[in-house]
């Protein structure tokens, strides 16, 4: 996908009620159908409003390309200050309309704003259900894996950056001794790199099965349309059927029934090996020769590096 045209972007300046932000204002971004009303304190940022409203564009189209287009109708993203570096912190919601505060330093730059992941994982979170809490390692695996895919595909990070990262990061999702299995280990490395883990063996398995005539972009794409939003809520279950229905193989649920109430093993060295791809520092080399290359080429679409 193109990098953002800001003249592309839509604004409009919008007052919204005092008593929520005093100072702040809306403006609006058109991503295909969807609406995106985003607001912040202008007189707060040292950064234009227009470079401000450049990151959200280029963000929401990251993530309306991994969805095949923006994943709710409409959303609210309000931009607050904080005093830490860079972009910080960022929070989604779903129960009265899509929504999401992310934090910026005053002061951050564009650069910051160019390396942030955060405003995209807040709203790969849009794209699908509210599910109960033990299933909370679903909704962050998901964010987590398909956030820097997202971004890869949108042209906005390296290939050997996003494999890099996932080499470094997935062994943190991996069981540890008294772990109970990902409904159970609520901790923050199986929930987050846990429920990452499911997404990059589904995705692999379903692009093995499907001869990469499918991925798990297909899955959640179907979730998405079958109106599974960060506003709906649903029983995992239901979510789960209808991936595997658009893959037409089980495997969501057939990981599921593996790795939700038991500590599952993953040989992640082996895995890497196989998907040809081996860390040297931020970066990796690929291995065109290696049995699943083509998988990975497809999740990643690392011929473009
Ligand atoms: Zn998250």
């Amino acid at each position: 996908m193109d990098s953002p045209d800001r003249r592309t972007v839509l604004r409009r300046l919008l007052a919204i009620p005092a008593v929520l932000a005093p100072a702040a204002r809306a403006e609006r971004i058109e991503i295909g159908a969807a609406e995106l009303e985003v607001s912040f304190d202008a007189a707060r940022f040292n950064l234009p409003a227009a470079t401000l409203l450049a990151w959200v564009d280029q963000c929401a189209k990251a993530v309306a390309g991994y969805f095949g287009h923006y994943p709710v109708e409409r959303a609210r993203i309000r931009i607050v200050p904080s005093d830490r570096h860079g972009v910080s912190n960022g929070k989604s919601f779903g129960n009265r309309g899509a929504m999401c505060r992310v934090a910026v330093n005053p002061h951050a730059s564009e650069s910051d704003l160019n390396a942030d992941w955060i405003l995209t994982h807040e709203m790969v979170h849009f794209g699908f259900p509210s599910v109960p809490e033990r299933h909370h390692w679903i909704e962050e695996g998901i964010a987590t894996y398909v956030e820097p895919i997202a971004r890869v595909r949108a042209g906005t990070l390296a290939p050997g950056k996003v494999w890099s990262d996932m080499v470094r990061d997935m062994p943190q999702g991996l069981p540890e001794p008294g772990d109970r299995g990902l409904d159970n280990t609520h901790t923050w490395g199986r929930t987050y790199w846990g429920g990452a883990l499911f997404c990059l063996l589904a995705d692999v398995e379903i692009r093995k099965r499907t001869g990469n005539g499918k991925g798990l972009e297909d899955a959640l794409r179907a979730i998405n349309h079958a109106g599974g939003t960060i506003e709906a809520d649903w029983p995992l279950e239901r979510a789960l059927q209808i991936g595997d229905q658009a893959t037409g193989i089980g495997i969501m649920r057939e990981l599921y029934q593996k790795m939700a109430t038991a500590p599952m093993p993953v040989d992640l060295p082996a895995l890497w090996k196989q998907l040809g791809v081996e860390r040297r520092g931020d970066s990796a080399v690929f291995d065109d020769k290696a049995p699943l290359a083509a998988v990975r080429r497809s999740i990643g679409w690392d011929r473009r590096s």
